[in-house]
């Protein structure tokens, strides 16, 4: 087995057709044991589980009838997961045990589904069999009553599961290759150094540097809907709306589908942009390895503001009273997310006055460190 190449990701060995093999008899035995006195019905959810089913019927001892479901779990604008059923139960369960055949519980979103689908059903009784199960992404409460293996919290594809379609017909399981992706939210007031910084660690670490703010003024500039519609919030130092900051934001990474990892410079500012900004990335099998940020005092920020204001022509840098209602959007609603990364493991606080390098080289040795 060797790495391999899917789409623009790469993917490593992980499971070998034998474990995946012993895993499957494994269940079917276990499953064999339950209901050896009576005939059972298989029902595997499609796509993904149409080789488990397949294996685990070869190595299924006894009398038994197979049947499917397809569901269907996308994404929709707010980033919650719905799942969509498009083939439903047969009718010929009713009054029969059923063992529903799943390849993958991760989250736990389409399990919920499926055992809100066959309660509807007149069957007498369903129990869940799942060859893979992702504990730590699991955040349902139905019990899975048979588990083939459990996995850490990674992206897998290989018997049966695909990456955006590719990968379902290989014999073994791979994992996604994320160690050379890094995501990094610099975090910060305004004039903290968010974007000098940005600016040496993007070169540094071949990453692709996005900034809400300069993209709002990129687009005031070229006078767009977006910009116009961005220039009284930003005229004033209040946020931009988080439904249009959120959407600028996912279509400025939908861009760069090959980027190496992402700074997210500005973004998130509020508790909804930084759960928006999780259930986004989990959808690209990414996420935020490191929030940073760039500590300075307010009086040191505000004489940085006003300089910086004199040269660039920022409006909002050269009026002193904008530049506090920024510091307490900030202060209101930015500040609050340190607890959100805190929570999550990934704060990081640095320094934020000294020498432009120096400073660099601070936030370097975060990064290695990751
Ligand atoms: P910045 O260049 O990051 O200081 O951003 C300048 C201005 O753009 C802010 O004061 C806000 O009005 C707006 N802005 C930038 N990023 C965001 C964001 N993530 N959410 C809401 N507004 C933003």
């Amino acid at each position: 087995m060797h790495p391999m190449q899917l789409h623009d990701k790469t993917f490593v060995p992980y499971l070998s057709e034998n474990e995946i093999l012993a895993a499957v008899t494994k269940m079917a035995n276990a499953v064999a044991l339950d209901y050896q006195d009576e005939r059972p019905i298989f029902v595997g959810v499609l796509n993904g589980a149409f080789m488990f089913v397949s294996d685990f019927l070869k190595a299924y001892p006894y009398d038994c009838e197979v049947s499917f479901v397809k569901l269907s779990s996308y994404q929709g604008l707010t980033s919650t997961g719905i799942v969509e059923t498009l083939l439903e139960p047969e009718d010929n369960i009713a009054g029969r045990s059923v063992i529903i055949l799943e390849d993958i519980i991760d989250s736990g979103r389409t399990l919920k589904e499926l055992v809100h689908l066959f309660s509807n059903t007149k069957v007498k009784e369903f129990k869940i069999a799942s060859l893979f199960y992702k504990p730590a992404a699991y955040t349902g409460e139905y019990k899975i009553d048979y588990i083939g293996i459990e996995i850490p919290d990674k992206f897998i594809v290989g018997y049966g599961l695909d990456y955006n379609e590719l990968g379902r017909n290989l014999r073994e399981v791979y994992q996604l290759n994320q160690q050379h992706m890094i995501n990094l939210v610099l975090f910060g007031k305004p004039g903290a150094g968010k974007g000098t910084q940005a600016e040496f660690l993007k070169e540094k670490y071949n990453l692709k540097h996005i900034s809400t703010g300069d993209l709002f003024r990129y687009n005031m500039k070229n006078d767009t809907e977006l910009g116009k519609l961005a220039k009284s919030y930003i005229d004033r130092g209040d946020l931009v709306p988080d439904e249009v900051t959120i959407q600028m934001l996912q279509d400025a990474v939908d861009k760069s589908p090959d980027a190496a990892g992402f700074i997210f410079d500005g973004f998130p500012r509020t508790a909804s942009q930084a759960e928006a900004l999780d259930a986004f990335l989990e959808t690209k099998n990414m996420g935020i390895n490191a929030t940073i940020a760039l500590e300075a005092n307010d009086e040191i920020l505000i004489q940085r503001l006003l300089e910086r204001g004199k040269v660039s022509g920022r409006t909002d840098d050269q009026d002193e009273d904008k530049i506090r209602n920024r510091f307490d959007e900030y202060n209101q609603k930015t500040a609050p997310l340190k607890d959100f990364y805190k929570m999550q493991n990934k704060f990081y606080s640095v320094n934020g006055i000294g020498e432009i390098d120096e400073i660099t080289a601070r936030l370097g040795a975060v990064i290695e460190g990751l």
